[in-house]
């Protein structure tokens, strides 16, 4: 299989890095491919130099801690950080991990269509992804949300739901690091990416092993997340956040957070 054909490539420099984030592709779509048991159509890959030639090409702006960005229309790539470093001097984890996020982000758009899904299942389906390309990505997110957890710093799953504040909450989130950092401390705070990340697979693990493309077919034929999830799971939305908690509880706290 020539996966390259199905990704259809712009970009401005052919550096090393491009040459990075072209070659991710193929084992980030793998992993996209056995989560989502989905083929591939043709993606448009487009990869900026910097952050001004990506304001001029681009109608929508990125979120101002991501470099990459993936939506119905395709991925978006910028080789320049939102603070100006280059993306080469980012963790492999993280850049790797980005190709992965952003991939689910078009594979499930795609399918779903214009059917509004929670954040934390969107994102969270996107960091699983991350998570099975990379194990270090894994044991990252169950330890800050172990950490999380321990200190009490849980959102409330419903928060979690709508673009706005999962955004409002990471941007936040995001703030308080950068400030302890510069003082030299890490901060241990509500974690919405790693939360949302467990919330997912547990409901994935809910799900029969190849069930997810069942799950999906349901909530884009009802058009509402909610009435597919209480028909598929014969449980409410808040009944599944109660048993997510306890369940995170008991395998996190019990130091369980590398092989879960
Ligand atoms: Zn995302």
């Amino acid at each position: 299989m020539v996966i390259a054909s199905y990704f259809v490539f712009d970009y401005e420099q052919d550096d090393p890095v491009t040459q990075a984030l072209i070659n991710t592709l193929y084992p980030a779509y793998m992993v996209n491919k056995r989560l989502m048991q989905t083929d591939l159509t043709e993606i448009p890959i487009f990869i900026f130099n910097d952050r001004s030639s990506l304001a001029k090409y681009m109608k929508s702006s990125f979120t101002p801690w991501a470099f990459a960005q993936g939506g119905r229309d395709g991925m978006y790539f910028c080789l320049q950080s939102p603070n100006g470093t280059p993306v080469s001097n980012t963790s492999e984890a993280y850049f790797r991990g980005s190709v992965s996020h952003e991939l689910n982000h078009v594979i499930l758009q795609r399918a779903m269509g214009k059917v509004r899904l929670p954040s934390w299942f969107v994102e969270g389906l996107a960091e699983v992804t991350s998570n099975l390309l990379l194990r270090e990505n894994r044991e990252r997110s169950n330890y800050n949300l172990a950490l999380s957890l321990a200190v009490g710093a849980i959102i409330p799953p419903k928060l979690l739901e709508n673009n706005k504040s999962f955004y409002q909450i990471t941007e936040n989130t995001v703030k308080e690091r950068e400030k302890a950092a510069q003082v030299g401390l890490r901060a241990i705070t509500v974690d919405p990416y790693a939360q949302s990340t467990n919330m997912a697979r547990y409901l994935l693990s809910n799900i029969p092993p190849d069930g997810l493309p069942d799950f999906l077919n349901m909530v884009r034929d009802q058009r509402n997340f909610k009435t597919a999830f209480e028909e598929y799971f014969n449980a409410t939305l808040s009944e599944f956040y109660d048993s997510w908690l306890h369940e995170a509880k008991t395998n996190l706290s019990s130091g369980n957070y590398t092989t879960n």
